[in-house]
């Protein structure tokens, strides 16, 4: 499928729950979700048929991302359902790994053999206050499980946030020293109901990477990738920086994004949706290129003052 820009629509990132163990403070309003989500959210045949009628269209890869993919009680069925739709050549994972130790063998063996990983903060504590509970030994037994059960690659998004973690870059960039990960470092987006959580200096661009690590190596990217890539010298893993606010890459943009509750959006940050749940055949076909046919060139500037114009939070949409 291409897009009225010429790009070539691959890539399906699938939210299967608005669900979440946590209540991240840049992704969850402070009172958790509003609605009871899992009534909401799709059931594991709804989201296959989704993703079959897209694969036939010519999507390739897949992401299952949430809310939190691993509250889902059939989230090894299911993925091992999507896997084995004919067309899907790549599936992946976005999770912030706290349940992930337990299954993580039975995710692999399902399919998934790359996975990204949500960790902000090193520190007990910090990771605590932006997760509001959540434990950080959980997320690292998470992250050393995707490695023991044979993932690869495995990458930390860390959302970079003034006066909370920036203090923390090179700590965690020399994480990649030792360690064949990938950290990104991705800009704060505006977005939702987090409004009254930061002040304009949260917001830091992403060069404040590049300013305190002036010994960072560029290294050729894939294509398609929304991360441009750095190596510290002699460091095992690569750091990835991503900005939607400073350099923002709509033009390599290949994706469409689904709601759990069976929304299509043609852009993240923008209010359309095309709702696809409960059609079938050629209805859901039509519907799905009309997603791929109203994808914008670009999504509008991002910045603290500035908020994106998606309708919900992320814990709703999946990143
Ligand atoms: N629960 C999973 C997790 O945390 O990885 C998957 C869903 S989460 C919505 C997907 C990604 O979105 C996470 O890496 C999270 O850090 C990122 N995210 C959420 N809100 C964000 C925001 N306001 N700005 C930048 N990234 C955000
Ligand atoms: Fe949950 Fe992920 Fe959002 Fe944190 S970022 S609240 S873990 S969905």
């Amino acid at each position: 499928m291409t897009d009225g820009y010429g790009r070539k629509i691959e890539y399906l990132r699938m939210s299967v729950t608005d669900a979440c163990n946590l209540k991240c403070i840049y992704c969850m309003p402070p009172d958790g979700m509003k609605e009871c989500p899992c009534r909401q959210a799709m059931s594991a045949d709804e989201f296959v048929e989704i993703a079959r009628a897209a694969a036939s269209l010519g999507m390739k890869k897949l992401r299952i991302t949430g809310g939190e993919p691993l509250v889902r009680s059939d989230i090894v069925p299911l993925v091992r359902r999507l896997g084995e739709i004919p067309g899907i050549e790549d599936m992946s994972l976005t999770t912030n790994a706290t349940l992930l130790a337990p299954i993580a063998r039975e995710l692999f063996e399902a399919g998934i053999h790359r996975i990204n990983i949500s960790l902000d903060t090193l520190d007990a504590g910090k990771y605590e206050k932006i997760t509001r509970g959540g434990r950080l030994s959980d997320a690292l037994d998470g992250i050393r499980a995707a490695f023991e059960a044979g993932m690869s690659p495995v990458k930390l998004n860390t959302v970079l946030i003034g006066g909370f973690n920036d203090d923390e870059i090179e700590a965690l960039a020399a994480l990649t020293l030792h360690c064949p990960v990938q950290l990104r470092f991705i800009e704060l987006m505006p977005i939702g109901d987090t409004k009254g959580e930061f002040s304009a200096e949260a917001y830091l661009p992403d060069s404040t990477v590049l300013d305190r690590l002036p010994q960072l190596e560029p290294v050729p990217s894939e294509k398609h990738t929304v991360a441009r890539l750095y190596r510290l010298p002699n460091a095992k893993g690569e750091i990835g920086l991503i900005s939607p606010l400073s350099n923002h890459f709509c033009a390599e943009c290949n994706r469409l994004r689904l709601t759990a509750d069976g929304c299509l959006k043609p852009c993240l940050h923008s209010a359309e949706e095309i709702p696809v749940r409960g059609l079938h055949g050629q209805e859901l076909n039509s519907a799905i290129l009309t997603a791929v046919s109203h994808k914008p060139e670009k999504h509008v500037e991002l910045s603290a003052t500035e908020r994106s114009e998606a309708k919900r939070s992320m814990y709703r949409i999946g990143g």
